[in-house]
């Protein structure tokens, strides 16, 4: 600790010598001016106490860590170390620390206030004794018209605060009364689009059940009608061909050609109905898979023998490719026969040269996949969705020379979806197109059946 000023209380007069030397000394060690009128306040309070039992000797001196003011009392008097006058309470609320100890008869009493700017430097504190020393004693009335400045600045700052409080109170409620009111309108609007989405999606809701009901009538109309025109079909079929049979009574040349068409008509028809029934059959959800492990061997020369019975046309080759040994599928072999022939009949259909491949191989461990690729006339692009609509078929020269029903793909890319795969393809006309068929290895339908 470094003693910068020390000084005596004796007679009334000193308490204004006092004051003045706290509020001086204060400012020479850099406490603010608040700070100043704080101590200089708090020495008067306690020098006017320690007057009132004798006197006292004072000591100011600056301690480090922390770095702080410090202004001892030394009384010759003894002062009730654990009372609580009214001049100690409020001299104890000016400074950081007040302590008044009892020592060997006398009484210290101890007024600490924290420096903020942290230790001063050795030179400060040397220059600080000597200009402590020069302080020139005021004389009580100028001691208290320095008192009486800091008391109207002190009183300045406290109606500036609170000018300052009222105007921040009603910024705050002016704040506060737009977040509510944006708060309100936010819910509103919330609460608005949260109906809108409510009513939009009973909207959708009922969209989507008149949507399923339309496509199940539709499903229910093919499956019937198909249903009951199948077996006058047949009956024309079978009439037509007994008619034109040569053990049956003799017809005329023209007679006979005209039979060979009804026959040939009604197979056509036969075969549309016969697509139909099983494209509504596929709709309406009444193809159950029976899902087995699939012998592609098998599968492969069945294919390769009913198509080339067929027989794609002259100068196109059928080539079904052997199935690698490793590549081990669970399926429903019917279904997937069906599939395959029906992309090798289209790929036959529309190649005038070249060949129709179907090739098979694992796409990973999960997957198998199948690739009807064919050297034909291709499709363009954007026909390439439109191919798997109901009744579609792509308008061209070949077109009117084959026969189809638009149904073929639709159906063949139903019963994919009802194996757990799917069916894409890649073309360019001109050149080609290739039909992809990916299965699931182990379909997640086919693990519940043993
Ligand atoms: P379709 O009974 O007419 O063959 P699909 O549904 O099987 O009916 O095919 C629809 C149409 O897609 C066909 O009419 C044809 O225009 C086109 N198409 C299908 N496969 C091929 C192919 N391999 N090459 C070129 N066009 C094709």
């Amino acid at each position: 600790m470094t003693e910068i000023l020390r000084g005596v209380l004796r007679v009334e007069r000193d308490i204004f010598v006092l004051r003045q030397c706290g509020r001086e000394v204060a400012a020479l060690v850099g406490l603010d001016g608040q700070d100043q009128v704080r101590v200089a306040t708090a020495l008067s309070e306690m020098g006017r106490e320690v007057l009132g039992v004798g006197g006292a000797d004072v000591v100011f001196a600056v301690a480090e860590d922390p770095a702080r003011l410090v202004v001892d009392l030394y009384s010759r008097g003894r002062l009730d170390g654990a009372g609580r006058t009214p001049a100690r309470q409020a001299a104890a609320r000016l400074v950081d620390d007040l302590a008044v100890t009892d020592e060997g008869g006398a009484t210290r009493v101890r007024l600490t206030r924290r420096l903020a700017g942290g230790a001063l430097p050795a030179d400060v504190l040397s220059r600080l004794s000597a200009e402590a020393a020069a302080l020139v004693p005021a004389t009580p009335l100028e001691e208290l018209a320095a008192q009486n400045q800091s008391l109207i600045a002190a009183l300045e700052e406290v109606s500036r605060q609170r000018n300052d409080l009222t105007r921040l109170n009603a910024e705050l409620q002016e704040t506060n009364q737009g977040v509510l009111a944006l708060y309100a309108q936010l819910s509103e609007e919330l609460e608005e689009t949260n109906r809108g989405v409510v009513a939009l999606y009973a909207e959708i809701d009922d969209k989507s059940a008149q949507l399923h009901a339309a496509s199940e009538a539709k499903s229910r109309f093919l499956a019937n009608i198909s249903h009951e025109l199948r077996a006058p079909l047949t009956a024309v079929i079978g009439l037509s061909r007994m008619l034109a049979d040569p053990s049956s009574d003799p017809v005329t040349a023209d007679q006979a050609t005209q039979v060979a068409l009804i026959h040939d008509s009604a197979r056509g028809l036969l075969v549309l109905v016969n697509d139909l029934l099983d494209l509504a059959k596929a709709e309406a959800g009444h193809i159950e898979p029976t899902w087995d492990d699939v012998d592609l061997p098998l599968v492969l020369r069945q294919l390769s023998g009913t198509l080339h019975a067929i027989g794609p046309r002259p100068g196109v080759a059928l080539v079904i490719e052997d199935a690698p040994a490793d590549v081990t599928l669970r399926s429903d072999e019917a279904l997937l026969a069906q599939v395959l022939r029906n992309l090798l009949t289209n790929g036959m259909k529309f190649t005038e040269h070249g060949e129709v491949r179907l090739r098979c191989r694992a796409e990973g461990a999960q997957c198998v996949e199948f690739t009807v690729t064919d050297t034909g006339i291709g499709i363009a692009p954007e026909q390439l969705d439109r191919i798997f609509e109901d009744f579609y078929q792509v308008r061209g020269q070949l077109q009117a020379s084959v026969t189809g029903t638009g149904l073929g793909l639709p159906y063949a890319r139903r019963l994919t979806g009802i194996l757990g795969g799917t069916l894409r393809v890649a073309s360019e006309p001109g050149v080609g197109s290739t039909f992809t068929v990916a299965l699931p290895r182990r379909p997640a339908a086919a693990a519940a059946v043993p």
